[in-house]
């Protein structure tokens, strides 16, 4: 069976936020410890696949062991979701050689700028990451797997879900759009951003995570992207039975 990693799931902040006291933020319970959101993928014949690289990067990739990438998918440039490209160095160090990383134009443009370093030359010796960058234009593959770019909105900015098989993984969504949703036709497993209780410009609460998972009736459906709102066992229980708030090292199988 195919595997996913949940690396991280939490909000741009992470969970303990600096400086709260509130009870999520000083839970023992390892599942209101959130790092930026991230999951990795492995497909049956052993392609690994990442979604985002977010500043908690490093350590995410120590404590789950990852060493090689297949493909890097980008949802969009965010701190929160690309702040850990640097520390792709290492695994380029292992693998010998380049990674793909893709994403839209506007992704792949802010990459450039903010790591400019990486794509310039520089003298022998400083270590920086290999990438290429891909254009995602429509369907795309990494090795084997065949994936779908779902674009959703995020705020007033286009974003990236990304589809591969029978699951979904879309993060920072506010609004899908009915051409969005149809790509999203007959999926298993969704997972999806619900940031907090009360609405937000830029992010899909809790509420309107429900709608929509609601709408495209998964199997299964997961939560991430959350803040120090949620308190994972006290409000687990509040949830329909087919939803569950993802959490830091879950793992879950997929086709
Ligand atoms: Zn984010
Ligand atoms: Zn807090
Ligand atoms: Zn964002």
């Amino acid at each position: 069976m195919a595997k996913l990693t949940f690396l991280g799931t939490g909000t741009s902040n992470g969970v303990p936020v600096i400086g709260c006291d509130c009870e999520t933020c000083r839970s023992k319970d390892p599942r209101d410890q959130r790092m930026r959101s991230s999951v990795f993928l492995e497909t049956n014949l052993g392609t690994k696949i990442l979604i985002d690289v977010g500043p908690d990067f490093r350590n995410q990739a120590l404590y789950h062991r990852i060493h090689w990438l297949d493909g890097i998918l980008v949802s969009h440039s965010h701190q929160d979701h690309i702040g850990g490209i640097d520390e792709l160095r290492q695994i380029n160090f292992i693998m010998k050689k380049s990674i793909e990383i893709y994403g839209t134009e506007t992704t792949l443009r802010e990459i450039q700028s903010r790591f400019d370093y990486i794509f310039k030359p520089t003298q022998w010796g400083g270590g920086k990451p290999r990438l290429e960058l891909c254009l995602v234009e429509g369907d795309l593959r990494i090795k084997e797997q065949k994936i779908v770019p779902i674009p959703v909105m995020h705020g007033q900015i286009s974003i990236n879900g990304y589809r591969l098989g029978s699951l979904a993984y879309i993060t920072d969504a506010s609004f899908i759009s009915e051409e969005s949703l149809k790509l999203l036709n007959g999926i298993k497993t969704l997972i999806i951003n619900a940031l907090r209780l009360e609405p937000h410009p830029t992010h899909f609460s809790l509420a309107e995570a429900l709608k929509i998972i609601e709408r495209i009736s998964p199997q299964k459906a997961y939560l991430t992207h959350l803040t120090h709102t949620f308190l994972y066992q006290r409000d687990s229980v509040k949830l329909p039975s087919n939803i569950a708030f993802a959490y830091d090292g879950l793992s879950i199988n997929w086709e």
